[in-house]
């Protein structure tokens, strides 16, 4: 199906239903948060007759900012509701247990479609962020839809986190148009970033611990793992030291980077890469995501080694076939 029949053939279904409920992916992140309850605000706002929800098990206190969802419901109100799914590229990973017991589901991501779940399937794998596919799932309706302030609040927070404050390579022409068309709702953007960047002091200061500690393989891949022990040490939350990843984002050669966390019995794996693909190392280690920034989970300090060695030897490939990395 083309891409506008696709967004009708949503649209159409939304319409249809007195009920319908958003889910989105395990461990929360801007951009999922952001999809969520920016879609939940447009279908609010524009449709407010209907019952929507947005729901998920476990929230993330860092996005409370951009507002929260709602309590689990019945399996009765699951039974008559559409359910969609955003951010989220396989099934396994929706943060709710009852998604399966909705009349219809629909997938909205923008991952590599890996599980093309769902009776509607609409996967943008060209925007940077599940939020902009929300931002411009609306703007091709602007005449029949409504959003707040709230709403594009949510849906620019997203896209601010899975860009990398607008860094990343997926920043094209069209999606600078939807943060324009977004700011238009008057978004407080010095709140947004005021609450993405203010940090607790212990959380600064594992990152000049992580800074000072971490580890280089030969061939430029940067890694730490993140103990039980040290994360205590400095009075953080797991979710604080999952945050780091990107500190070790900008160091010279090294053109992927890692951070193992230790959970109570696995220990997961956040990948990040520039210039080279990562995104095998997260397939070969019981996960997935986008080209250049993955997750996967291990099981002990044997194959944290096996990882940052396949990861090295893809970096030294790399390398040896590329000019002009930094
Ligand atoms: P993370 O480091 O957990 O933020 O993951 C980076 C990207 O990879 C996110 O877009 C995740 O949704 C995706 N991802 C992480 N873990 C997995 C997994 N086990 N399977 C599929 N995708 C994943």
């Amino acid at each position: 199906m083309a891409d506008l029949e696709l967004k009708k053939a949503i649209l159409d279904k939304i319409k249809e239903y007195d009920s319908i409920i958003i889910a989105r992916h395990i461990r929360p992140d801007g951009d999922c948060m952001g999809s969520s309850l920016g879609l939940r605000d447009i279908l609010r706002t524009s449709f407010p007759n209907k019952k929507i929800y947005s729901i998920g098990k476990s929230g993330a206190d860092y996005l409370k900012f951009i507002g929260t969802e709602d309590s689990e419901v019945s399996e009765d109100i699951y039974k008559e509701s559409l359910i969609i799914a955003v951010d989220t590229s396989v099934k396994d990973r929706i943060d709710n247990d009852n998604v399966l017991k909705g009349k219809e589901l629909i997938k909205i991501d923008h991952h590599l479609n890996v599980d093309p779940y769902g009776d509607i399937c609409y996967v943008r794998t060209d925007f940077p962020a599940a939020c902009c596919i929300i931002a411009d799932f609306y703007d091709t309706f602007k005449d029949e839809l409504k959003m707040t302030k709230d709403g594009a609040t949510a849906l620019f927070c997203g896209m601010v986190t899975d860009t990398g404050r607008f860094r990343y390579a997926g920043m094209t022409k069209r999606v600078y148009e939807l943060v324009g068309m977004l700011m238009e709702y008057g978004i407080d953007t010095e709140f947004v970033f005021s609450n993405l960047y203010i940090r607790e002091s212990g959380a600064l200061k594992l990152e000049g611990w992580v800074l000072n500690n971490y580890k280089e393989t030969p061939n430029g891949v940067a890694y730490i793992h993140l103990t039980k022990k040290i994360i205590k040490k400095y009075g953080l939350t797991y979710d604080d030291a999952a945050a780091l990843v990107n500190s070790l984002d900008s160091i010279k050669g090294n053109l992927i980077w890692i951070i193992f966390i230790d959970l109570d019995d696995q220990i997961r794996v956040r990948v990040r890469s520039r210039y080279v693909e990562c995104v095998a190392v997260g397939q070969k280690y019981r996960g997935g995501g986008h080209p250049r920034a993955c997750g996967a989970t291990v099981y002990n300090k044997k194959e944290i080694k096996e990882l940052v060695e396949y990861a090295d030897s893809i970096v030294k490939e790399y390398k040896a076939n590329n000019e002009g990395w930094l």
